[in-house]
């Protein structure tokens, strides 16, 4: 854990990168955001985040982003927060997913699209959804595969009628990162979506240029997990 100064700074670190890149590029700075990746992290530092003027955070797992977030009164007393859940969603959590988080960024299946429409109609509520592309291609990882966007895509839209805005990929961790923020910054383009969540700790450097409008950072803003 780091001290709160040491979260300021690496912040206001990351924020200059996100501004010196926009102005390079002739981006709008402001769709550039600066997402606060809370796993594991503890109600202290969440609450010093939150002082730094933090309102993004993502989660890996829905019961720990509860238990951060709810259970702990953060987010009844911060009106502005705004959490995505940016780790795999079991079918079964999705009701407590949808009462929670704006954003789903790991949509990566179609059985997982209709359970989300289910819920969202039951609750009569809207969310929005990137689908997570496997973009490595590897055997075991979350995410569509490519091949198979076009028609996560058009079930997600078509049939489920979600409200699908971006897309998002991890890239393995052994390759060099910035071929698979070109590609899904391509295939963004293709389907004429706007978001594009790419770039962690370690290769953020390498998103901003290829058009990264989130990224999501643990360890270099939160110090070690
Ligand atoms: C943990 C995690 C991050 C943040 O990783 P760091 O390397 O700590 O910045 C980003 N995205 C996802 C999906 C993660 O699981």
């Amino acid at each position: 854990m780091t001290v709160p100064s040491a979260f300021a700074a690496a912040r206001a670190e990351i924020l200059e990168d996100i501004a010196h890149q926009a102005a390079l590029w002739h981006r709008d700075p402001a769709g550039i955001r600066l997402m606060a990746v809370s796993k594991t992290q503890s109600h202290e530092s969440l609450e010093n985040a939150i002082a730094c003027g933090q309102r993004l955070f993502g989660e890996n797992r829905v019961q720990e982003a509860q238990a951060h977030w709810a259970q702990s009164g953060l987010l009844d007393c911060t009106p502005d927060l705004d959490l995505h859940l940016i780790g795999p969603l079991q079918s079964n959590k999705v009701k407590a997913a949808i009462g929670l988080f704006s954003t789903i960024q790991t949509l990566d299946r179609i059985s997982l699209a209709d359970a989300l429409a289910d819920a969202l109609a039951k609750q009569n509520r809207k969310i929005a959804c990137y689908i997570q592309v496997n973009t490595g291609e590897e055997g075991q990882k979350a995410g569509v595969a490519i091949k198979d966007l076009e028609m996560l895509y058009r079930h997600a839209t078509e049939n489920a009628g979600l409200s699908v805005t971006g897309l998002m990929c991890i890239p393995p961790a052994s390759a060099l990162a910035s071929p698979h923020f070109a590609l899904l910054a391509n295939l963004a383009k293709h389907f004429n979506l706007p978001e594009l969540s790419m770039g962690m700790s370690a290769d953020y450097k390498q998103a901003l240029p290829l058009g990264a409008t989130i990224i999501r950072i643990g360890t270099a803003l939160f110090g070690a997990r």
